[in-house]
């Protein structure tokens, strides 16, 4: 009968990956850490949410690039 078979929904990933950001996914509602952990697929999908909001931190970060720290001399 309890099938928690809710998935995230677009907001409650949005939610989950900032607060792991943040540091405080203690904070998060306790069916959303049950459900990722019991999901796969939600699982997945927050790994390759996580992996997108990391890459764009270090964008944003901008560390010289190799070829302009090679140029300016
Ligand atoms: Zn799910």
């Amino acid at each position: 009968m309890q099938k928690a078979t809710a998935h995230l929904t677009d907001e409650e990933f949005a939610l989950y990956t900032d607060a792991i950001i943040l540091n405080s996914s203690y904070r998060l509602p306790s069916q959303i850490l049950y459900h990722v952990m019991e999901c796969t697929r939600c699982k997945k999908e927050l790994m390759d949410l996580l992996t997108l909001v990391e890459a764009q931190e270090s964008d944003t970060r901008r560390e010289t690039h190799p070829f302009f720290g090679r140029t300016i001399v």
